[in-house]
């Protein structure tokens, strides 16, 4: 907002651009929301139960409602640089990502868990580069993708093989927190590794019997990870 708004009086406020961002809200008020409101206020009165918690990239081109078709109440959502899970070491800490996966978890009792990275990730890419100095905080974000990084010249292939490694990384990880391993080895939640390819429309999911990411249309299921023993319910 520029002062302009805020100084009546001020010539140069009848100039000032609209505030698009506040139309777009009062937009979601007045036109889309009547037509949603008893849905909302449904999950208010019962509370969310979803179940499914989709742990994806901040990528704004990844949009996980039409991805999965799903609406209101339906995804519990964690996204960060990479879609990347830090490891459980049993100690407190000012972890969003984690403490969203206990929740989830614990809480929420999700049945699904879904790692979800995708084709031309910026933070995949960023294994590979050098960060500004000030980005003190992204450069140790960036070690949790770095054993998924190839020793090899950076190409679009090992740009792909990499985000795809980070995913099964991720799922591994996942494996760390004992809520997540107890539930996984009791048959009560299942983990997807989904690699989303922008460009085509389609997720690559991962099967971890052959170790190998297909896509949607030829999977005969919607991804596993890292347990073969786990069947679907
Ligand atoms: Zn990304």
């Amino acid at each position: 907002m520029s002062d302009d708004h805020a100084k009546p009086g001020n010539d140069r406020t009848a100039a000032a651009p609209p505030d698009e961002l506040l139309q777009r809200l009062r937009r979601f008020h007045d036109d889309y929301f009547p037509g949603v409101a008893d849905q909302f206020q449904d999950l208010v009165r019962d509370g969310q139960h979803p179940t499914i918690l989709f742990i994806g990239c901040s990528d704004s081109r990844i949009v996980p409602y039409l991805l999965t078709g799903t609406g209101p109440g339906e995804l519990f959502i964690i996204r960060n640089v990479g879609a990347f899970v830090p490891p459980y070491d049993g100690s407190a800490g000012y972890h969003g990502t984690a403490a969203a996966i206990e929740f989830a978890v614990l809480n929420l009792k999700v049945a699904r868990i879904v790692v979800c990275g995708h084709t031309h990730c910026g933070g995949i890419r960023a294994l590979y580069e050098d960060q500004p100095a000030q980005a003190v905080n992204l450069k140790a974000w960036l070690e949790l993708g770095r054993e998924a990084a190839l020793p090899v010249q950076v190409t679009e292939e090992a740009l792909r093989r990499t985000e795809q490694r980070a995913i099964v990384l991720q799922l591994e990880r996942l494996m760390g927190y004992p809520m997540v391993r107890e539930r996984v080895e009791a048959g009560a939640l299942a983990l997807h590794g989904w690699h989303y390819v922008i460009e085509d429309g389609e997720v690559h999911v991962f099967d971890v019997k052959s170790g190998q990411f297909l896509p949607a249309t030829q999977s005969p299921h919607s991804g596993t990870g890292p347990y073969a023993s786990y069947e679907e319910p």
